[in-house]
């Protein structure tokens, strides 16, 4: 095998399908947002290459003989460990191409071994049971029972923010689930996924059950999603490519994983130290782009003075700074657009009367970790998802109100409630419309075990490794007719 990334990174890194490397005649460059350095090459993947590797990927989970779970099994936790003895490259290569400061980097990559390891460990997911067919008198006479089959083939379509857990938390589940999978990553974060594909290889993974097209996603990505032999599309990303997705996917089956605008209530009772310590990580990780990133925080009246003081401080405190200093909290934005864009709505609520307490800085693509208050209800830092390090802090009188308001948001991922009343703290969270409510914690936790996911604009269905892996297969029934 050619162009491996260990050792070394390749200049051109190509793109897999077929059983083989491929290096197409276009190249994305990838920079590092911080300094605009090249990073590495990839392929910039074409439609054509597109049916290319999804036939291929089809024809051998169709044709193929089935891959043992005992060997899935294997083959993953092998990945995991090689993650492991990995991990620093992978770091390194995750901070340079991405926004994350290198403690976070290796963080992640934890996090995905834990995802691979944690995928290898489903396959009591896999099993079945009898069917109960003499409870009917249609029944009679037969005995059958249904086992978890493959989807078939899975497009795993994934965005820049955490580009190796995100793309860890959808190949290995579809690999468990005995699918093949064609991987689209981000186009701005594609060398860590390449790299991990490749690992899945050397791991063992069979090398025609598993492609990797890197590529803009109106090219490859909504390929993807109109080739008619995929099976199964699982996408993270924003709510506008997933409306788009949804409307080219027809009768697909699809998991959607959107955007968030991170709600906290912090009661009148709450530890107001805890809260805001735990505000300010979960607003300014990975300069706030993060689905589950702390947006808006509603704050009993009794304490807004004091959770707002102690914000400001944290805040003022957060280093920002390059990836490659170990002292780092916050690095850059993506790139300069996303930095511009935060600026001009942090600009807009301003202008509506929003007063900045900390932030509000931009010099390229970083932007400074920001606290608003004040701010006008329509501005777009409280109805969107700003992707960004900026969170509004607002006093409320009325729980109500408050529970009534984040209900009539557009999005429902996660939400953090804050309260040493645990009855009343119980009492809002079971009101909020969100995919979890984490208690003493903001919305910003998740294990890779739980359910994962939200609604309205925050997506369809529910990830998390041990739920994609059942969402990735399907009961297929079995049952015999005596004579
Ligand atoms: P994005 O939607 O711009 O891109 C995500 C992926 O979709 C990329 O690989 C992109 O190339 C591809 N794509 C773009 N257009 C496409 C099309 N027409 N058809 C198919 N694929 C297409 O998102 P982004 O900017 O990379 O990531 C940020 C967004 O992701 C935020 O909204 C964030 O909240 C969301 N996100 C959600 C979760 C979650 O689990 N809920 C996790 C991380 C990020």
């Amino acid at each position: 095998m050619t162009d491996r990334l260990f050792p070394p990174l390749p200049a051109a890194c190509g793109a897999f399908w077929a059983g083989r490397w491929h290096q197409p005649d276009a190249v994305l460059e990838v920079t590092d947002p911080e300094n605009g350095r090249v990073v590495g090459r990839a392929g910039d993947c074409t439609a054509a290459d597109v049916d290319e590797a999804v036939r291929a990927v089809a024809d051998a989970v169709l044709a193929g003989p089935p891959w043992p779970t005992w060997q899935r099994r294997e083959a993953l936790h092998r990945a995991a460990a090689m993650l492991g003895e990995r991990a620093p490259a992978f770091a390194d290569l995750l901070s340079r191409e991405g926004c994350k400061p290198i403690r976070d980097a290796r963080r992640e990559v934890q996090r995905a071994i834990e995802t691979v390891r944690l995928s290898a460990e489903q396959a009591d997911r896999l099993e079945g049971r009898t069917l109960p067919f003499g409870d009917t008198p249609r029944g009679e006479g037969r005995l059958g029972w249904y086992t978890r089959e493959p989807v078939g083939v899975v497009a795993a379509i994934t965005p820049f923010n955490d580009p190796l857990n995100l793309v860890a938390h959808k190949v290995a589940p579809a690999l468990m689930g005995g699918n093949g999978v064609v991987l689209k990553p981000a186009e701005q974060t594609p060398l860590v996924a390449l790299a991990l594909i490749e690992l899945l290889l050397d791991a063992g993974v069979p090398a025609d059950r598993v492609a990797v097209l890197p590529g803009r996603g109106a090219t490859v990505g909504a390929a993807l999603v109109a080739h008619p032999r995929v099976d199964l599309v699982s996408f993270t990303g924003g709510y506008a490519t997933g409306n788009a997705i949804a409307a080219t996917a027809g009768a697909k089956k699809t998991m959607m994983e959107l955007g968030g605008n991170g709600t906290v209530v912090v009661l009148p009772d709450a530890d107001v130290r805890r809260a805001a310590r735990a505000v300010v990580d979960g607003a300014f990780g990975n300069a706030g782009q993060n689905c589950l990133s702390v947006q808006r925080v509603f704050v009993a009246r009794e304490v807004a003075d004091e959770l707002v003081e102690l914000v400001v401080q944290h805040t003022t405190e957060v280093v920002v700074g390059s990836k490659a200093d170990e002292r780092t909290d916050v690095g850059p934005l993506i790139d300069e657009v996303s930095a511009e864009r935060v600026a001009s709505w942090v600009d807009e609520a301003v202008e509506g009367g929003a007063a900045v307490l900390a932030g509000g800085k931009r010099d390229g693509t970083y932007y400074w970790p920001t606290v608003l208050t004040s701010v006008p209800a329509d501005a777009r830092v409280l109805t969107d998802e700003v992707f960004g390090p900026v969170v509004s802090v607002e006093p409320f009188d009325s729980v109500d109100a408050v529970v009534t308001e984040i209900n009539s948001l557009e999005y429902g991922l996660q939400a953090g409630v804050f309260g040493r009343d645990l009855d009343a703290a119980l009492g809002v969270a079971q009101r909020l419309r969100v995919g979890a409510v984490m208690i003493n914690d903001t919305g910003d936790f998740r294990i890779d075990a739980m359910p994962f996911g939200g609604g309205k604009r925050s997506g369809v269905g529910r990830e998390g490794v041990p739920f994609a892996v059942e969402a990735m297969t399907e009961p297929k029934i079995i049952a015999i007719h005596r004579a």
